[in-house]
């Protein structure tokens, strides 16, 4: 079962979940657990022949409401605690081959729709602290089910990325009565070489401080502090900048891009004036066939070493091929 362990050095939660090991691990397609159940056929964990969105609790949960009873292992320096949480799986095509650069805007604005209603239902809950919206794409970053979907993490703590996220908008917030986010865009947009994607309610831009090639920040240019907050127009621009976003990253190289995305918002105790709503697409790709990896630098010492510049990337994108 899964537990919390604290690791001292870097004072944050590890989850410690060796039930996951269990996991289904690259299903042939024909016994992909995210596919429609046929009539007759195959049972998988969607039991209807068709569907448009489909979310249901992670089989495999690092963490859980309530949390699993653990053996309290822990000491004064290296505490334990409940994984306490929710792991939920977002699944937005029922075709085993589509992806977030294939799906029509309807198809993703629907996406957006459901994140906004398990953003709200699960930050609701007691015990969750922070909703994390993400999708690992590509069996190069991890994926286990190449069936397209995301995840939604329902974390009984605030995880320390965005624990330093929100202590920078915070700070900025009190300094200046704006958002981090908002001066952060405008900026860029004044500034322009790395805008992407400039639509009417939302942004895609290669930051100025990008940490992988071809890292591309979706920011919405009226502020949004939880993706419940969002109106009709900011959803709808959500959806196109997305799906913009996933397929010019494809259309980049002329393969299939794995990526990171990971949705930033308030987390449920937070100050939603301060902290904003944004998507951060993190791809692996630095040539057609190179990976960009986390090395020692990266991981040991945050140091991130990128090998394309910022500007460059953005010309790069801004002129990729997003033909279907
Ligand atoms: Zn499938």
């Amino acid at each position: 079962v899964p537990e919390l362990r604290f690791h001292p050095f870097l004072g944050e939660w590890v989850v410690t979940a060796e039930n996951r090991q269990g996991r289904t691990f690259h299903p042939p397609a024909e016994h992909c657990p995210l596919c429609p159940t046929l009539p007759g056929g195959f049972q998988t964990e969607i039991l209807v022949p068709a569907y448009d969105v489909a979310v249901f609790e992670n089989r495999f949960p690092s963490l859980t409401l309530p949390p699993a009873e653990v053996e309290d292992l822990g000491t004064p320096l290296m505490p334990t605690a409940p994984a306490g949480g929710v792991c939920e799986v977002v699944c937005y095509s029922d075709r085993h081959d589509a992806s977030l650069a294939t799906v029509d805007v309807d198809k993703a604005r629907l996406l957006v729709r459901v994140w906004m209603d398990r953003s709200a239902d699960l930050g609701s809950r007691p015990g969750v602290a922070h909703v994390f919206v993400f999708e690992n794409r590509g069996h190069q970053v991890g994926v286990t089910l190449s069936h397209p979907h995301g995840q939604v993490y329902g974390y009984p703590f605030v995880p320390s990325v965005t624990a330093r996220v929100c202590t920078a908008e915070s700070r900025h917030f009190e300094a200046t009565g704006r958002t981090l986010c908002s001066d952060w865009l405008a900026e860029e947009i004044a500034d322009g070489q790395r805008v992407v994607e400039h639509g009417p309610e939302w942004a895609s831009v290669v930051p100025f401080c990008a940490r992988y090639p071809y890292e591309l920040w979706l920011a919405p240019k009226r502020h949004i502090g939880r993706l419940q907050d969002m109106d009709d127009g900011q959803a709808e621009g959500l959806a196109h900048a997305m799906v913009g976003a996933a397929r010019r990253l494809d259309g980049l190289f002329g393969v299939s891009m794995p990526y990171l995305m990971c949705v930033h918002q308030t987390p449920v105790g937070g100050d939603p004036r301060a902290s904003c709503v944004r998507v951060e697409f993190l791809p692996f790709l630095r040539t057609a066939d190179r990976l960009k990896y986390r090395a020692s630098s990266e991981t040991g010492a945050g140091v991130f070493l990128c090998d394309v510049r910022p500007e460059e990337a953005a010309e790069r994108l801004r002129s990729a091929s997003v033909q279907l």
